[in-house]
């Protein structure tokens, strides 16, 4: 009997699952993509409209109009299907992206098994005493009014992505504020802040992109934030670092070291939230500020090993480590793996998260961080789906891509992306223009 998987999502990750499910013999697997809204390509269909969409639903990209990757798109391909998207340029535009993604659906023949418009809004499991499936339960965005469609399947993947939930912080005082305040997820168009003052909140790679977007149209930036590595990078002449806000008072931001500024707008690239709202109770995930339990491999549930979660890992290259997710989980409904039991899951995840406590001093919040861990992740995953060894996913030369990508960040946010590389053919080597 075929493995029936239901996919939420038709983003990188649920275009991934779809692809290496698809290849797989009917007899073996079969699978529906669900995506809300009326195309593919999840964060990377850029649009202009913020707060709900055509069909009510909250916006779900968190793209702007003028944003360019933050990895060379030679380190955004699936295995398989190079990137050709762009050029000659490396760090390209949303659409290029995009682009590649419905080439991608294309090549594979994906649209039969995606169903547009459709929301997954209920996920729980059926257990009995050999097997568990999942009753999933799904909606036309379309008609709020249709009857919603009950179906069993014999596994789930949630490929919802994660950066489509802002995390607002708490600042004392921000009601006394009368700019405007934005989350970056909203944050479309540089001309709506032209010659103002801008507090962007948040030294990751979302406030630093949106400053260079920002600076030549506002008279100042002030970057809030408290990443030690910014102090040495070049950024925009008029932009200042300065300290976490601590509070505001008569509209007057006040950083932590005491000084005070007056400004327009803020601009809170704060980072997002995991949001699952259509996992009913029974299927026993926690989520606790960014850490999602009880999770194998920050992909498997431990207990439901059905139940898998692609892409929730962050600082990564998303193609490569969700191919490899993908892999992983589907060697574990066709039996290529053999799991451990779910007490050793849990205490090798467990151990996951006290290793990054103890030993990398990471905060609670970093507990699917992965940066440079995740070439060995990938390696490990791709190891135990049997997955041949000489996979794209874990070639050398992406690891060494990543890492002079990193460091021509750090020396230059706001000039990296001028550069450019190319491979050779065989992907061993790369040189940068
Ligand atoms: C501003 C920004 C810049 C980025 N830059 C880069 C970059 O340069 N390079 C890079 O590799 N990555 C980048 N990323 C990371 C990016 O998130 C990944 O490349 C990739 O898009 C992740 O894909 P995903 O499928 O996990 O999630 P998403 O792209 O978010 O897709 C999730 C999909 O699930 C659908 N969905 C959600 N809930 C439901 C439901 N209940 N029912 C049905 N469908 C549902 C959504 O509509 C969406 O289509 C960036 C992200 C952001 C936000």
């Amino acid at each position: 009997m075929a493995i029936k998987v239901a996919v939420i999502g038709g983003g990188v990750a649920g275009l991934c699952a779809a692809r290496y499910l698809c290849a797989k013999s009917p007899d073996v697997f079969q699978a529906v993509v669900y995506e809300q809204s009326d195309q593919i390509g999840g964060t990377w269909v850029y649009t202009d409209t913020v707060g709900k969409d055509n069909y009510g639903q909250p916006v779900h990209s968190s793209m702007y109009r003028r944003l360019r990757t933050n990895l060379p798109k030679e380190l955004m391909m699936y295995p398989g299907l190079p990137i050709m998207e762009g050029g000659k340029t490396s760090f390209i535009k949303h659409e290029e992206v995009l682009q590649y993604l419905n080439r991608y659906a294309a090549t594979y023949d994906l649209h039969k098994c995606i169903q547009l418009r459709t929301r997954v809004e209920f996920v729980k499991p059926i257990v009995s005493c050999h097997k568990t499936t999942w009753e999933v339960t799904v909606r036309n965005v379309e008609d709020p009014d249709a009857t919603p469609q009950v179906l069993e399947f014999d596994a789930v993947m949630v490929c919802n992505g994660q950066f489509a939930v802002p995390n607002y912080p708490v600042i004392p005082g921000l009601e006394t504020f009368k700019g405007k305040v934005i989350h970056s997820h909203e944050y479309r168009h540089p001309e709506d802040f032209k010659g103002q003052s801008v507090v962007v909140l948040g030294g990751g790679l979302s406030g630093c992109d949106i400053s260079v977007d920002l600076h030549s149209y506002v008279n100042k930036i002030y970057l809030s934030h408290h990443n030690s590595n910014l102090t040495r990078t070049v950024l925009p002449s008029n932009l200042k670092q300065v300290p976490d806000v601590a509070l505001i008072e008569e509209g007057r931001f006040v950083f932590a070291d005491g000084q005070r500024v007056e400004a327009d707008s803020l601009i809170l690239s704060t980072g997002y939230l995991y949001d699952f709202p259509f996992l009913a109770p029974e299927c026993e995930v926690v989520v606790d500020r960014k850490r999602i339990s009880p999770l194998y491999k920050h992909v498997l549930h431990t207990k439901f090993t059905s139940l898998s979660f692609m892409g929730m890992v962050w600082s990564i290259c998303p193609f490569h480590v969700i191919s490899s997710q993908v892999r992983f989980a589907m060697a574990v409904l066709d039996g290529t793996v053999t799991l451990p039991s779910t007490a050793d899951m849990n205490s090798d995840s467990q151990r996951d998260y006290e290793y990054r406590r103890n030993e990398l001093k990471f905060p609670h919040h970093y507990a699917h961080k992965l940066g440079p861990m995740q070439f060995h992740y990938n390696k490990e995953l791709l190891q135990m789906a049997k997955v041949d060894e000489d996979d794209d996913a874990v070639k050398p030369i992406f690891e060494e891509l990543y890492h002079k990508t990193h460091d021509l960040r750090l020396e230059d946010m706001a000039n990296y992306k001028t550069h450019i590389f190319e491979l050779s053919d065989d992907l061993k080597s790369w040189e940068m223009k």
